[in-house]
């Protein structure tokens, strides 16, 4: 097994198609549908080298949910990518200042994602 990429993500075909693509490039995928179940299932799962986020979604947002994650130990210099329909500079501010690491917009390409993730994580 690969290593390990957590994606969250509250839209089910995202989520799929990340994680398809994911496991073509040989990767272990968790994956959570907001940003609470995200932290959750960071908490409960080890040796997670990366994480993808959507950054809209119900209950905690992707920016909220990367704030959270820099506040854990193991995780502050974890690789984050946030995926998004988003493209605005505003919001890509707010997603820097929250501590992503990079910014891919929606709809991707499977190849661009992967050598993203091998960018980060190889
Ligand atoms: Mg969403």
């Amino acid at each position: 097994m690969g290593k390990k990429i957590l994606i969250v993500d509250d839209s089910n075909t995202a989520r799929a198609s990340v994680e398809y693509t994911l496991k073509k490039g040989e990767y272990e995928v968790v994956s959570a549908d907001d940003g609470v179940n995200g932290l959750a299932k960071l908490k409960e799962t080890t040796n997670v080298s990366m994480i993808i986020t959507d950054l809209n979604m119900p209950k905690m947002d992707g920016i909220e949910f990367i704030k959270h994650v820099r506040t854990i130990d193991e995780h502050k210099y974890t690789p984050i990518l946030m995926l998004t329909t988003e493209s605005q500079d505003e919001k890509k501010k707010q997603g820097k200042e929250a501590g992503a690491s990079g910014w891919l917009v929606k709809p991707f390409n499977p190849t661009q994602l992967l050598d993203v993730v091998k960018r980060f994580i190889s």
